[in-house]
């Protein structure tokens, strides 16, 4: 059980076509995966993040390369990938335990182990008490709780999670990354987050993927040996945030970058 939720991508391309002519997005990317890890990607906008999670979670078919999933290659959507994107997603005259329990339309569980699933993520979101409420009475940080409930609901293997936080408030996101870590630690499940936030990828990480632009390929992947809890105030942790700001060409004079 444990050895579930190996990940690997591998040589990995992508183009899209506009106008009629091709646009490639992604190149020969390469990256594994171990279970249970917790990876970060940052990179600039536009370097194919999103469209590398989509490719991932199954939403589109049509690239070069393989990804497996515990050794086998993926098709299509499945429930063993959850994905979480930055706007919740959460149907509007659905209540939120029926959001939640519509993940689990084609688990093929009873109804029993269906209401027993539904009611535990909502208590591991902290979101207890909220069962029957609708997502228009819930606040940015609150929804975001139940698309990560609705996530993991199925007990994936890989979680992948696209910009989870970019919304909140600098206040809620900060509360929501402690969940995150907590939620990782009693799930177990392996990690694949897109953020913009440097900082938040070091607190959370165990590896941090960065990525360059035209087209999206890995600059650099960085192991984060920092011991947990992690310190945002601390030397070390300031050093690996120069590292990766380096790696991302953050330091580029601006008139370099703007040519
Ligand atoms: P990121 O998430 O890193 O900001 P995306 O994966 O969303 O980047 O997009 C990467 C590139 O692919 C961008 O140039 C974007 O305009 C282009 N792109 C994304 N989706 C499509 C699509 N469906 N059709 C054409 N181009 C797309
Ligand atoms: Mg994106």
């Amino acid at each position: 059980m444990s050895e579930r939720g190996s990940l690997e991508i591998k040589n990995v391309g992508k183009s899209y076509e506009v106008d009629r002519s091709e646009l490639k997005v992604l190149e020969n990317i390469n990256l594994k995966v171990s279970p249970g890890e917790f990876i970060s990607i940052v990179g600039p906008s536009g370097c194919g993040k999103s469209t590398l999670l989509r490719l991932v979670v199954g939403l589109d078919d049509n690239f070069g390369g393989d990804i497996l999933l515990d050794g086998k290659r993926i098709s299509g959507t499945s429930l063993q990938r959850g994905i979480v994107f930055q706007d919740h997603r959460l149907l509007p005259w659905l209540t939120l335990e029926e959001n939640i329990d519509l993940a689990l339309e084609n688990s093929g569980w009873s109804r029993e182990k269906r209401r027993q699933a539904v009611a535990d993520h909502i208590a591991l979101v902290g979101l207890k008490g909220f069962e029957t409420v609708y997502p228009h009475q819930l606040s940015g940080g609150m929804s975001q709780r139940a698309a990560i409930a609705r996530g993991l609901v199925f007990k994936p293997e890989v979680l992948l999670l696209d910009e989870p936080l970019g919304a909140l408030d600098a206040l809620t996101r900060l509360r929501l990354q402690e969940e995150l870590l907590r939620i990782w630690k009693t799930e177990k499940v392996t990690m694949l987050l897109v953020t913009h936030d440097v900082e938040e990828a070091i607190y959370l990480s165990d590896r941090i993927v960065v990525m360059h632009s035209g087209p999206g390929r890995v600059a650099d992947d960085i192991r984060i040996d920092l011991p947990w809890p992690r310190d945002r105030a601390s030397h070390e942790f300031a050093d690996v945030r120069r590292e990766i700001l380096r790696s991302m060409d953050a330091y580029a004079p601006a008139t370099a970058k703007a040519a």
